[in-house]
């Protein structure tokens, strides 16, 4: 026993080292969560397989496949909410905000980033606090609007001042980025001369991609050399390894040359701008080629080659549409690709839903109770059931008509609807066929299911009938059978003691419940109004 606590409490710190994580290798940590998840399973720990689900759905994202990644993230959602787990629900909300930043939906990546940030409460890791804040300050940055954005990162950068947070740096970048991006030159100056403070306060090296963001401040703010610089000590520190993507050092070289430009230093630029196209066609980086057409037709110009500048600006022009188009291609298949599968799925839950209900009712079927039924008994001794008929509905049919018997039929079923779910929400309903239903009763003991059904006959007794029958009465007859008495409890068994009990409860005079088999006299134990 301890030995298995001992194992969840090992894949739960696994799990969470990999959560509380702000970059990842992608593949790596998805061979991890698989594996987590395999081990979870054998433990028969639900909660640890979500968890670890979660992580491969964010490392799906990661490496491109949007599609897995929502598929499985609705699955662990359903989990969460299912079992009111709201620090899993928070993590949820947040991949859930990425998938759709990927998508380019600033207004539901914005929503799920609201949620994750909402459900964080005194179970969430500190980690949580500060990058569910970050998240969602990125979010409304995306979605304009900065200036709430900015609430956001202050209130994270203070919550990470004051526990010493590793994660203090990147949302230093991202806050300081966002800055620049909207435009706020001086404020952008502001949080990257922190990120640089706190960067040499703590004896950390910046990440090349925060100093990439440094450079383009300073950029902006016209102090060239110091970009210039910071350019080199952010190329320096990628060669060094460990850190960054395929595209990063081409990028990189881009914000040098910008700098160079700015410099005068125009030699210096076209060398390293014809280093970043180098790359850029090695690698095949698109995207990052369109931003190299466009520094070289600003260095043309520069320079005073306009006729040079205006081709490279047509290239430019041609390239940002491809990609453009491109980009919008892949976003429509992604979205069509989860877009059908969730259709399909909500078209087959309705479609299986719909064939456990009757249709007049809106109860659950037969088909329903067959499923359920049998692993009720044999799971719950206390469990009861009852076969309810209405009497002399024919009468109802006869005397009035066909349609205002279905309309009794209905009220019936809400009547035994409302009776159940007051008295046992486990409770269900169903209607087996005719004018006849079936109540199941888990948990409740035969004397209890005895009470709580002659409150529901009696309820139907007392029904404002006169608008619908015009004075002919609706009553119910109704047997009940108990998991306990029967020595080999099956679903046909009870329902055969249940219908012999409903026999007696109508040669008794009708509108009764019975529950006891007499074997003299059917009435016995019945009890009538
Ligand atoms: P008892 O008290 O012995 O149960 O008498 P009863 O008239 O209720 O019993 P019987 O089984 O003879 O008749 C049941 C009637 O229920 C016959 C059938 O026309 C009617 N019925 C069955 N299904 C429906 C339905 O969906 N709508 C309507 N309006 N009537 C139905
Ligand atoms: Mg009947
Ligand atoms: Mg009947």
């Amino acid at each position: 026993m301890d030995e298995l606590a001992t194992e969840a409490e090992a894949l739960s710190a696994a799990l969470l080292s990999i959560e509380d994580e702000r970059s990842w290798n992608a593949t790596v940590e998805l061979t991890n969560a698989l594996a987590i998840e395999q081990a979870a399973l054998a433990l028969g720990d639900e909660s640890l397989v979500a968890r670890a689900q979660l992580v491969q759905a964010n490392m799906r994202l990661r490496s491109g496949d949007v599609a897995g990644a929502s598929e499985q993230i609705r699955h662990v959602y359903q989990w969460a909410a299912g079992h009111g787990d709201d620090r899993l629900l928070a993590r949820t909300h947040l991949v859930w905000s990425y998938i759709h930043g990927h998508l380019s939906d600033a207004e539901q990546a914005l929503e799920h980033a609201v949620l994750a940030v909402e459900l964080l409460d005194e179970n969430a890791t500190r980690h949580m606090h500060i990058w569910h804040r970050t998240k969602l300050a990125d979010a409304l940055w995306a979605a304009g609007s900065m200036d709430q954005a900015r609430v956001r990162y202050q209130q994270a950068e203070q919550l990470a001042v004051e526990t010493g947070s590793p994660a203090l740096l990147c949302l230093l970048n991202n806050y300081a980025f966002t800055e620049f991006d909207t435009g706020n030159q001086k404020r952008a100056e502001q949080v990257a001369d922190r990120l640089l403070r706190l960067a040499d306060e703590r004896g950390e090296k910046l990440e090349p991609a925060y100093l990439d963001t440094v450079g383009w401040i300073q950029i902006g703010n016209g102090r060239f050399d110091e970009a210039e610089a910071t350019m080199r000590l952010c190329i320096e520190r990628h060669d060094e390894g460990r850190y960054d993507a395929a595209d990063a050092l081409a990028m990189y070289l881009l914000t040098l040359a910008r700098a160079q430009r700015g410099l005068g230093a125009y030699e210096r630029a076209q060398a390293t701008l014809d280093e970043s196209r180098a790359m850029c066609d090695e690698r095949d980086l698109g995207d990052l080629l369109v931003r190299v057409y466009q520094e070289q037709a600003e260095l043309h110009a520069a320079r005073g080659d306009f006729a040079a500048a205006f081709t490279a600006h047509k290239q430019f022009f041609t390239a940002y549409q491809n990609r453009h188009s491109l980009r919008r291609e892949a976003r429509t298949r992604t979205r069509q690709a989860m877009f059908e599968t969730d259709e399909a799925r909500q078209e087959a839950e309705r479609f299986r839903e719909q064939a456990r209900r009757d249709p007049l009712t809106g109860l659950h079927n037969r088909r329903y109770v067959d499923e359920k039924l049998p692993a009720l008994i044999q799971s719950d001794p206390s469990l009861a059931l009852a076969i309810v008929d209405l009497d002399h509905f024919k009468q109802v049919n006869d005397r009035l008509s066909h349609n205002v018997g279905d309309q009794v039929l209905i009220s019936v079923a809400d009547l035994l609807a409302c009776g159940v779910a007051a008295a046992c929400p486990d409770g269900f309903v169903a209607r087996m066929g005719g004018e006849e239903f079936l109540i199941v009763l888990p948990g409740a003991g035969l004397n209890r299911a005895a009470a709580v059904l002659d409150g529901i006959r009696r309820s139907v007794r007392a029904h404002h009938w006169t608008p619908l029958t015009h004075g002919l009465p609706v009553t119910v007859s109704i047997g009940v059978a108990h998991v306990a008495e029967d020595p080999a409890p099956t679903q046909p068994s009870l329902l055969s003691t249940a219908d012999s009990r409903l026999y007696a409860a109508k040669h008794a005079g009708r509108d009764r419940v019975v529950s006891v088999t007499d074997r003299r006299e059917h009435s016995a134990h019945a009890s009538a109004a």
